[in-house]
């Protein structure tokens, strides 16, 4: 299927590395241009390498920075000619107790997965309208739609990022001007975040690595993880021409491990 989308221009933020880098790389085969962030400017070379050996027909840039601060967020934006199409992400807020977590800490985490996002839809939602196209994809959690624990601190931030897009989507100078905004759900995938969570458990628990490993694959329906690459191509279809009748819409991709029908 051809997503008719080549010549765009997309800002893909966190994309050095797991799913950032999965989506870009989706983009990129499409014949989109890309802007790439992330905070390590090694990671990002070797990713902005890969893509251009992808597909040398399209623009690949980097920007490095942090994009949870206004100077990362001003950075990227200034490196894109025009944003058609803004995949917001960055890494997620550590895991723990509410009890040891003080203001600075929420701050931190609602900054960076719930003000990060709004700001940069803010900086590029009313072109994408004017111009009658604009694709935003959020990379959000499968804990909006099943919290976790021990993860409040994410499932707090992006259940506000969440109902911010339930909203905003929904206005008709966006919707009804092509602009869609939708948030991808990852359950597990097989990425550096997951590999240092597993770790985590292993050195907390004393189990062999390769058993809480195990037990996680078991947990989900499909019995295996998901992988960056068909995170991304979901995620190109949804900024894809055909997809503009998709909107405010929560996607779940987690191989079945959410139990609910809804
Ligand atoms: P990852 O650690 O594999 O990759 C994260 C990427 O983001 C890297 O390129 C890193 O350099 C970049 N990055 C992180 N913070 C940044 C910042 N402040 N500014 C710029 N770049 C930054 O992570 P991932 O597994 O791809 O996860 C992406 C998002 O999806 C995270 O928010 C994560 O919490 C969420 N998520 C992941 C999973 C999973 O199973 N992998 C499940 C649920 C939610």
């Amino acid at each position: 299927m051809d997503m008719g989308i080549g010549g765009r221009w997309a800002l893909v933020c966190a994309a050095s590395k797991g799913l950032g880098k999965g989506c870009a790389a989706a983009l990129v085969a499409e014949g989109v241009n890309v802007v790439i962030t992330a905070r390590g400017e090694a990671a990002l070379a070797t990713t902005a390498a890969e893509l251009r050996a992808l597909n040398p027909a399209v623009e690949v840039r980097t920007v490095a920075g942090d994009i949870t601060t206004p100077e990362g967020r001003a950075a990227a934006l200034a490196a894109c000619p025009q944003v058609d199409i803004l995949i917001n992400n960055a890494g997620g807020p550590p895991p723990g107790d509410f009890r040891d977590w003080d203001r600075d800490i929420w701050l931190a985490a609602i900054d960076a997965n719930m003000l990060t996002p709004i700001e940069l839809i803010k900086a590029t939602v009313d072109g994408m309208a004017a111009r009658g196209f604009g694709r935003i994809v959020n990379i959000t959690s499968g804990a909006v739609k099943a919290p976790i624990d021990i993860l409040g601190l994410s499932n707090g931030a992006r259940s506000g990022l969440t109902g911010f897009v339930a909203g905003l989507s929904r206005q008709p100078q966006l919707a009804g001007a092509n602009v869609t905004i939708n948030n991808l759900l990852p359950g597990a995938f097989d990425t550096e975040r997951l590999q240092k969570t597993l770790a985590g458990a292993a050195a907390k628990t004393g189990k062999p690595l390769d058993a809480v490993t195990d037990a996680r694959r078991q947990g989900v329906p499909a019995r295996r993880f998901g992988q960056a690459d068909e995170f991304g191509a979901t995620c190109a279809f949804l900024c894809s021409r055909h997809a503009g009748y998709i909107t405010g819409q929560n996607i779940l991709i987690d191989g079945g491990a959410f139990p609910g029908a809804f």
